[in-house]
């Protein structure tokens, strides 16, 4: 069974981080991301390592997590313009 291998994680204890905002989240026990101010409805992401790209907000241009899918600083999701940029046939800009 996983049980040694549990015992073991707890000497690198994984992050746990947002789902939409990918920040390291003080406790497993949050309902609600400080950052990004959502509610957790989805699983956390569980890594060992801390996300260092980053990118700029497309709306508030400040920096957020590469992988963010919410803006922690205007807290606007930024799925809607990835779908909106999907929508666009590359051979049109060309
Ligand atoms: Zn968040
Ligand atoms: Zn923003």
């Amino acid at each position: 069974m996983a049980l040694k291998e549990d015992v073991d994680t707890e000497k690198h204890r994984a992050m746990i981080k947002c789902p939409y905002c990918y920040e390291i989240l003080p406790s497993e026990e949050n309902l609600r991301c400080p950052h990004c101010l959502q509610f957790i409805i989805d699983t956390v992401i569980r890594t060992d390592f801390p996300s260092l790209d980053k990118k700029h907000c497309l709306f508030c241009g400040k920096k957020i997590l590469l992988e963010a899918k919410i803006c922690r600083h205007c807290k606007r999701w930024l799925d809607e313009i990835e779908q909106a940029a999907k929508d666009i046939d590359p051979e049109d800009l060309v």
